[in-house]
């Protein structure tokens, strides 16, 4: 399968999921706009070794104005936007009465509302081009819930439901919209959760094992490669009717 010739924007691609989804495009021939924090350098050298044009944007996608800059930039600079990975997350952990107010708000800022923001400033060029591919990272969680995480449930399920609307109102176009659905991967973003459940004795790997076995049946983490796989796959002209989708790639974690 080629990208040849299409170009794609990743939001949160410096790291960890975003990162592998963006490798994998660009592998298949897409231009790449990276967005996100931390190391812009080693992951602008790892995405543009597969020979494309690879650039970044800065935007914090916590705030719209940021957003829309970052659309308009992609489209000047490649010429087109044809490929819409919202991405960017955070996650924070705590009883929902002991839950701090600024850290719900930026969760549904960042997990939440700027795949709106994105996808309503994308969706134009795309009509415009007669093609188009929005791909949203939502989670197991954005279709079950586990305690301690209501700000991150609430705005995944809210992702998949954004991902629905999209669909029906994109599905007598060539544009199609579906969400991936990851279970446990291990990035930054999990690690924190490990190194949380081990401050008590300090037993990483026990904490990681806890972590897996609690809901991912194949005791294995899901990796930023396989899901760059998948994302292809939705890219591709064999997943042109796969419509307001919630793909689930989690070891198990929801066949339970
Ligand atoms: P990560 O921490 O490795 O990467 C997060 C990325 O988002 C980084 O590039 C970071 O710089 C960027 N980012 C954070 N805040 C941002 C902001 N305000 N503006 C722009 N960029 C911002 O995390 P990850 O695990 O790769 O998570 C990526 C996505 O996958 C998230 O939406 C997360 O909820 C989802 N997800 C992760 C897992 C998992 O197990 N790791 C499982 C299911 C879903």
């Amino acid at each position: 399968m080629t990208l040849k010739g299409k170009t794609a924007l990743v939001t949160g691609s410096t790291s960890g999921i975003g990162l592998g989804i963006a490798d994998a495009l660009a592998r298949a021939g897409a231009d790449v706009m990276l967005n996100g924090f931390g190391d812009v350098e080693a992951a602008l050298n790892q995405v543009s070794s597969h020979g494309g044009r690879v650039l970044h944007h800065h935007a914090d996608v916590s705030r719209p104005d940021e957003i829309v800059e970052m659309i308009a930039r992609t489209e000047q600079a490649f010429g087109r936007l044809d490929i819409l990975v919202n991405n960017a997350g955070i996650q924070h952990v705590a009883p929902i009465e002991q839950f701090p107010v600024e850290r719900w708000d930026a969760i549904i800022a960042i997990n939440l509302s700027s795949a709106f923001h994105a996808t309503r400033l994308a969706l134009p060029g795309m009509r415009e081009r007669g093609w188009g591919r929005i791909v949203n990272i939502a989670s197991a969680h954005g279709l079950a819930a586990s305690a301690q995480k209501a700000a991150y449930v609430a705005a995944k399920h809210g992702v998949v439901g954004l991902t629905k609307v999209v669909a029906l109102e994109t599905a007598t176009t060539p544009i199609t919209c579906n969400a991936i659905c990851p279970g446990w991967v291990l990035t930054p973003l999990v690690q924190q959760q490990i190194d949380a459940r081990a401050q008590a004795d300090g037993d990483t790997e026990r904490a990681r094992r806890e972590l897996l076995g609690e809901k991912q049946p194949s005791l294995a983490f899901v990796t930023p490669e396989q899901l760059g796989e998948l994302a292809l796959f939705l890219c591709s002209d064999a997943a042109a009717e796969v419509r307001g989708a919630a793909w689930n790639m989690d070891g198990g974690w929801l066949a339970q």
